[in-house]
């Protein structure tokens, strides 16, 4: 192989020697230093193309964002049991209790709005993107919950003004069911006046027994007024509340004053004879508004006297 010349100069001679540098040497340096590059490279190769694998860095960030995604779908999975479990609260709350007070039921739609009160650093994501699909279920749960708050909050005051409806509309006979102390004389509707004759409506019930009987209010309220009445004689007229009143007429004796507060039950007198009769008896009246309605409607006088004190019991005292 042909040799190449290398000039160098003697610093002590001042002569330039000649040095012979083969070529062989030469490119066998290169030769070895392409061989490392090539092996190198197609080790990169192998590692990044074939082998699928990360440089050190990219597979740090890599898990992080795999950590950080499974978190998201950790998150996810139970916003889908806390949604499944609001939705079932909402759906009962519309079709069972908002109907059985009469309130108008809410779509779920209106249950689960966006609020739109989501960070900008969310709003800047794409639509699509987990992290903010996660953020605004959140943001629609969380609206929800406040809505069916206070949808219960509204049931509730609903629920107690329905447990007092049912205590103060009146709802039992104002006597003792015992059959054979009184006799229902008269009942509800047209007929003809037992003093005059003329067709008249008959404003109430008549319960024909002997002075005496126990008078009860029908259902809670407030005595309004209690005293001597043309033709109704010595009466009580009570307010129940919710356009209700009651009156008992033709008393023998009063034990209430107005503005006393009862309790369904308790004693307001006895019957008698007073006022526009032709015989004792307790002439009942039940008024929804200045509406007289049928008082049989209101009661059951089928309920036996054990039933009658039961009912009546927890105010036998008074
Ligand atoms: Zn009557």
């Amino acid at each position: 192989m042909e040799e190449r010349k290398k000039y160098i100069l003697n610093r002590e001679t001042l002569k330039y020697e000649i040095r012979e540098v083969s070529q062989h040497r030469f490119v066998k340096a290169l030769a070895t230093f392409l061989a490392a590059a090539l092996i190198f490279a197609v080790y990169v190769w192998l590692y990044l193309y074939v082998f699928d694998l990360d440089l050190p860095k990219t597979a740090i960030l890599k898990r992080q964002n795999a950590r950080w995604v499974s978190r998201l779908e950790m998150m996810s999975s139970r916003l889908d049991n806390d949604e499944a479990e609001l939705k079932f609260l909402s759906s009962r709350d519309a079709k069972v209790y908002r109907q059985v007070f009469g309130m108008d039921s809410v779509s779920l739609e209106r249950r689960f709005p966006l609020t739109g009160a989501l960070p900008p650093e969310i709003l800047a994501l794409r639509p699509w993107e987990p992290l903010r699909r996660t953020a605004e279920r959140l943001d629609r749960l969380t609206g929800a919950a406040a809505f069916q708050d206070s949808s219960y909050n509204e049931i509730s005051v609903m629920q107690r003004k329905a447990g007092e409806l049912a205590t103060h509309i009146p709802a039992i006979p104002p006597l003792n069911t015992d059959k054979s102390t009184y006799k229902m004389s008269s009942p509800f509707g047209y007929r003809s006046d037992p003093i005059n004759g003329s067709a008249k409506q008959h404003t109430g019930m008549d319960f024909a027994c002997r002075p005496g009987n126990t008078i009860r209010v029908t259902g809670d309220g407030v005595v309004e007024k209690a005293e001597y009445e043309t033709g109704y004689g010595e009466s009580v007229l009570v307010y129940h509340g919710f356009g209700y009143r009651t009156r008992y007429a033709h008393m023998s004796r009063i034990d209430v004053e107005p503005g006393q507060v009862l309790k369904r039950g308790d004693k307001i007198g006895a019957t008698g004879a007073s006022g526009r009769v032709t015989g004792p008896h307790l002439h009942y009246e039940v008024l929804y508004g200045k509406e007289f309605v049928n008082p049989a409607d209101y009661m059951d006088l089928d309920m036996s006297p054990k039933e009658y004190m039961s009912l009546v019991g927890g105010n036998k005292k008074k």
